[in-house]
């Protein structure tokens, strides 16, 4: 699409070319060479295979002995990398003078061979349809299941979608594609839901962006691996416009409530425009896609709203207040105050930091870094190259902690670790640490007393430590006592007067529908229904609330390392399966069972419960309810959640006709 940051190309005839798998190009050699230097090398050794099909070259050339998420590159040698470097010149020149003809895709038994060494050996065989899926070695998976129903039973079944983020977004995609007609209702004037919310200095992704990205759309435009909000704003916005979703969208619009109507199967959707009037939507399915994180939440702090000057939360931030030269309190040391201190401390007079816990940091050297330019080359024209780096991403990080997340019940050292794996992280973490900070004070402020990973890990390159070093930024650990007209006071009597006061103190994760009043069969209310422990079957559809589905919803958050748009592709997916189980079946509602849901929310809280996020060390986190639960987090492989979410087993379900009979 001509001026947008998506899909981008130089090439002259795009008809014939994938923007997902590579591009044909006829560079110069100089630009090939500037590519390999700063390519992802196992990425590089892939896309060799698929520029020749020969498989020799897997035998002939070094691999990686392990792939390492954090600098998208293989543990190598640098002469090995160097081997794989010398020949990639020659092979992707031939591939340009042969006129990029369409790559070669290996078979079942030369994927197996790819994967081996890619992995290192890790790639087992039960991940080999997974990972094949997300190659785009077939299309399979990411269209979803074929469908059985009709166009014109699909044509007939209104949706209304709440929020038009990352996942309303998608759903209004895969709607679209399958001919479905949607509203979605957005309280914001825009399309990106968290990403137009949260604007605060520093913001961003903190997954890869190869990974944190939609499947199906190209990932050559990234400028960093690590995208700021605008450009992740601009992505979001960029895919809407390009799936032409805004004439779907009612903006600047809330729904306030929903209720089911069982004579008609359908739902009641409750919609409060800007001017304040209300209207009804009719649809036969809502989807839920609010996110967890559109709550925002400012504690119960004495003094809290006494504050003269300006305060506000991260995720309504004031772009009409200048923070130059000013004193500004930070409230909170978690994601999003960890992003902001660094990003404002430069212009502000003076920052104060109020952490009442630490939390954990993993390395992360490339966590601010751009793609440099030829290595964006070589994901926008080798083929198969970006498939093979969104790989590189994810592989080693989305389920292979398992091991480290796990509490082991004999391993007792006072809370500082949970087993003997975690405790080698808690020492790596440590390590980092004092590679950007020398200040024993400091050191000991900014280290957790928790095991690591058992709240959100940040992902850091020693801004962090750098930051709070400086002289115009004090670290405080002290407890807030109260907030002043004019600054804040600590439970050690120290007052620090502050021009503008922010709250970084994250989000009510727990009550995720916020005021949105979802009644379901009998009236049962669904934020009663849930009450502080929200839950659903695979994190998608509840008991008591037939055609509601949610999309981030509880059970999904997905907390090691894995990327949330993955898992909405997965819910989108399932999605669509039940809307075709209920069409092509003649039903007016699926509702899941009773039994079905709550063995898998048992299950799932098992689970978890034997994991790093439960342990008793960790005194607070917004992982956590009020009664130490977690029902916000999905404690499973992120492959289970993929094989869970291919398709809806109609055994699961009530499918009830129209009329609210049982069928
Ligand atoms: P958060 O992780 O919940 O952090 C909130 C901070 O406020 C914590 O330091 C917390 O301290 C503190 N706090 C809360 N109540 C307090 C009180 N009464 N007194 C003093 N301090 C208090 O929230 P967040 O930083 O907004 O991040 C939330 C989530 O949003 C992240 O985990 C992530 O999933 C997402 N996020 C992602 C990014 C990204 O990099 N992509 C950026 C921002 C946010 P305690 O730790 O002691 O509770």
């Amino acid at each position: 699409m001509a001026g947008s940051a998506l899909g981008t190309s130089t090439t002259p005839d795009e008809t014939e070319s994938n923007p997902l798998l590579g591009l044909p190009f006829d560079d110069p050699d100089d630009v090939i060479r500037a590519a390999i230097a700063e390519a992802s090398v196992p990425a590089l050794l892939m896309s060799m295979v698929h520029m020749t099909g020969d498989m020799a070259l897997l035998d002939e050339l070094p691999g990686p002995y392990l792939l390492i998420a954090m600098d998208l590159q293989g543990a190598m040698s640098e002469p090995d990398k160097q081997k794989v470097r010398d020949r990639a010149f020659d092979v992707i020149r031939e591939y340009r003078d042969r006129g990029c003809p369409p790559p070669f895709v290996p078979d079942a038994q030369q994927m197996r061979v790819m994967f081996d060494v890619m992995s290192a050996g890790t790639l087992t065989e039960e991940f080999v349809d997974y990972v094949a899926a997300d190659l785009r070695f077939s299309d399979a998976d990411q269209c979803g299941p074929v469908l059985a129903s009709t166009p014109e039973q699909r044509g007939d079944f209104p949706v209304v979608v709440i929020g038009c983020g990352e996942a309303g977004l998608l759903a209004g995609i895969k709607l679209k594609a399958a001919g479905i007609p949607f509203t979605i209702v957005e309280k914001q004037s825009a399309v990106g839901g968290t990403w137009l919310a949260n604007r605060y200095p520093g913001c961003r992704v903190d997954i890869a962006n190869q990974y944190y990205a939609y499947s199906f759309e190209p990932t050559d435009h990234w400028t960093h691996y690590y995208s700021e909000q605008p450009e992740i704003l601009r992505y979001l916005q960029d895919v809407a416009a390009k799936h032409d979703i805004a004439p779907h969208v009612r903006f600047n619009t809330a729904v306030t409530g929903a209720v089911w109507d069982e004579e008609s199967a359908t739902w009641r959707v409750t919609i409060r425009g800007a001017d304040g009037r209300i209207e009804v939507l009719t649809s036969r399915a809502l989807i839920c896609a609010v996110g967890q994180f559109s709550n925002s939440v400012i504690p119960d702090i004495k003094g809290a709203g006494d504050f003269r000057g300006p305060s506000f939360h991260t995720a309504d931030w004031r772009d009409d207040v200048d923070l130059d030269g000013k004193r500004v309190a930070v409230i909170g040391a978690g994601a999003s105050g960890f992003q902001l201190v660094p990003a404002i401390a430069d212009s502000t007079q003076q920052v104060d930091v109020y952490q009442r816990t630490p939390q954990w940091m993993a390395p992360n050297s490339i966590y601010h870094d751009a793609i440099p330019d030829g290595a964006r080359w070589a994901i926008r024209h080798l083929p198969y190259y970006g498939r093979w780096l969104r790989f590189v991403s994810w592989w080693p990080i989305a389920d292979a902690l398992d091991e480290q997340v796990r509490i082991d019940p004999e391993w007792d050292n006072g809370g500082l670790s949970c087993s003997e794996s975690n405790h080698a992280i808690r020492e790596m973490f440590i390590a980092w640490m004092r590679v950007f900070c020398t200040d024993e004070e400091i050191l000991a402020k900014v280290t957790p007393n928790y095991p690591p990973m058992g709240k959100r890990t940040l992902q850091d390159n020693g801004t962090w430590l750098t930051t709070l070093q400086r002289p115009d930024v004090e670290l405080i650990t002290d407890g807030i006592a109260e907030v002043t007209v004019d600054g804040v006071t600590t439970v050690d009597g120290v007052h620090r007067p502050a021009d503008v006061l922010v709250w970084a103190t994250g989000f009510d994760v727990n009550h995720q529908l916020g005021p949105i009043n979802v009644r379901g069969l009998d009236g049962v209310e669904l934020n009663a229904a849930w009450g502080d422990s929200a839950y659903a079957y695979l994190g998608v559809t509840v008991p008591g609330f037939p055609n509601l589905f949610c999309m981030y919803g509880p059970g999904t958050n997905a907390v090691n390392g894995a990327s949330i748009i993955y898992n909405s592709e997965c819910q989108m997916r399932y999605i669509m399966g039940c809307i075709d189980m209920v069409l092509a079946g003649e039903f007016g509602s699926a509702i899941p069972k009773v039994e079905v849901c709550d063995d898998y929310n048992r299950r799932s809280q098992e689970r978890l419960r034997s994991m790093v996020y439960s342990h008793p060390a960790v005194t607070s986190s917004y992982y956590k309810n009020a009664a130490g639960g977690l029902p916000t987090l999905y404690g499973f492989r992120i492959f289970d959640y993929w094989r869970w979410t291919s398709r809806p087993d109609p055994g699961d379900y009530e499918l009830r006709s129209a009329a609210g009979e049982l069928a």
